[in-house]
């Protein structure tokens, strides 16, 4: 089979160091694909509870973009605390305001990453996906409006994890993303159901690449990137979906003709160099 003409990018993929790293990636490209932009994700043996912790974490992250660069991907990597971490450290029985100090140590970490130029996006940030107590959403809030402040003055995108994404929450986002002066196409919503119109209030929708939502945006237009949000842990083999599916979801609708060879480009080169300002070439 000749490869594809055109770059493909999984815009959402983790590894985690016991999960099949290397072997993981080297079927995303067997697929066709070519470009990983690689989230950090909190480890199991680093539990969040300390900056020192974050900074050991955020390391981790950057040595499996090695990793999946050296079984032959264009690795570009996002670091951020995940939002997850502030509920996570109340649960190990921290204060509040202790939590948040340490979340937000941890964003002004991955923001000094970010202006080094080893990040090229804050992510995943964001707010709890589960429902938390009103005091705990508040701060969340306030940490994710910092997180989107830090993303304008660094120059990069936020990935963005939330609740699920109705046109009300993109309306709210939206809204947090113009209040700290973040450009909107730097405003990316992981996990994005494929809403690619108006309704996103300008967000970057990052969209599952399932068969039914990639053809659904697909219908739509280009702007969007696709995800599979992999996340190499052995303990949720079926939790999402493989790395192969963001390859097979493009060529599936270069071959469907839901997307030309030209709309393939736009979506996988121009939209990313839109969101980060990197280059996606083959
Ligand atoms: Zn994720």
């Amino acid at each position: 089979m000749p490869g594809p003409r055109f770059p493909i990018l999984d815009n959402h993929f983790h590894l985690d160091p016991r999960g099949r790293g290397a072997e993981a990636v080297k079927e995303f490209l067997r697929a066709g694909g070519t470009h990983l932009t690689l989230v950090h994700k909190p480890y199991r043996d680093l539990p969040p509870g300390s900056l020192e912790r974050t900074r050991l974490a955020f390391e981790r992250t950057m040595q499996l973009a090695d990793v999946a660069r050296a079984a032959g991907a264009v690795v570009h990597v996002a670091l951020a605390p995940h939002p997850a971490e502030l509920t996570e450290m109340l649960k190990a029985g921290l204060a509040l305001d202790e939590a948040a100090r340490i979340y937000e140590q941890g964003l002004e970490l991955a923001a000094g990453h970010a202006r080094a130029g080893r990040c090229i996006a804050l992510g995943e940030v964001g707010r709890p996906h589960y429902p938390v107590e009103a005091e705990v959403w508040e701060r969340a809030n306030a940490l994710l409006q910092r997180a989107l402040e830090l993303c304008r003055d660094a120059r990069v995108a936020a990935i963005l994890h939330t609740e699920s994404a109705t046109p009300d929450v993109f309306a709210d986002l939206a809204a947090r993303a113009r209040a700290a002066g973040l450009g909107l196409d730097q405003a990316v919503k992981h996990y994005s159901p494929p809403i690619v119109g108006p309704e996103n209030h300008g967000l970057f929708p990052s969209i599952i690449a399932s068969a039914d939502s990639a053809e659904v945006a697909a219908r739509q237009g280009t702007r969007f990137l696709l995800e599979t949000d992999y996340v190499d842990e052995p303990e949720r083999p079926g939790a999402v979906l493989g790395p192969k599916t963001v390859p097979r979801r493009t060529l599936d609708l270069l071959a469907k003709g839901l997307l030309t060879e030209e709309q393939c480009w736009q979506v996988h080169s121009a939209n990313p160099k839109r969101v980060y300002g990197i280059d996606v070439a083959l």
